[in-house]
């Protein structure tokens, strides 16, 4: 079952230095913003689905926030007086797609590529966030809040010049390095401890 419905999902890309460099980008310097659909989200233990159009589908773990009270033209603290708590996201991306396409659209817009879970979980310090990501039981994602290069309330102050953020929106806040492909049969999960493990197995095929 889907823990949260909300009516936007804005998602931040190269907000983790090292990922970006992994990826041969710059960090940009303004928050890079792109949204997925509701209709990508996932529940804890659903299946996420490889479409075959893609060859190259990757995790990303991250630190997702869901808004707790309406913000529009935040300042830094009414940004953090808004943050309703926090859960576990993974950002499925067709890394090749979005190479291809430009727009992240497509990429990252397919139904399952936004698992999130499997609570969430208020009154946790936004400096002291920490997320990890496996394949199998193997980490592959390991870093903290304090890595990223846009705070949290920064991030929620920024997009709420753009858009009013309603109560139960979900911000992905971005990957550390680390991001990889996902194959038929895996099993991928993202922890942030004090809000808890998101697992989702992975199979072949469109729903
Ligand atoms: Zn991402």
């Amino acid at each position: 079952m889907i823990p949260l419905t909300p009516s936007k999902i804005v998602c931040v890309g190269r907000n983790y230095a090292a990922h970006a460099r992994e990826l041969g980008n710059t960090v940009p310097d303004l928050p890079m913003l792109f949204l997925k659909p509701p209709s990508a989200l996932l529940g804890p233990g659903e299946t996420i689905r490889l479409p075959a159009v893609s060859a190259q589908v990757e995790f990303e773990g991250e630190i997702g926030v869901v808004i707790g009270k309406r913000l529009w033209r935040a300042d830094l603290a009414g940004a953090e007086r808004g943050i309703g708590g926090f859960i576990c996201v993974n950002d499925v991306t067709c890394r090749d797609l979005q190479k291809r396409d430009g727009q992240w659209g497509r990429a990252k817009g397919f139904d399952t590529f936004c698992p999130l879970g499997p609570r969430v979980v208020g009154g946790l310090d936004w400096r002291a966030l920490e997320v990890v990501t496996r394949v199998n039981g193997v980490e592959r994602q390991r870093a903290t809040s304090a890595d990223m290069v846009v705070s949290i309330p920064a991030l929620l102050a920024f997009v709420s010049e753009i858009m009013t953020l309603e109560p139960g929106d979900l911000i992905a806040t971005g990957t550390p390095a680390g991001t990889g492909p996902l194959a038929h049969g895996d099993v991928v999960e993202v922890e942030i401890p004090g809000v808890g493990v998101l697992s989702n197995p992975v199979r072949e095929g469109d729903r």
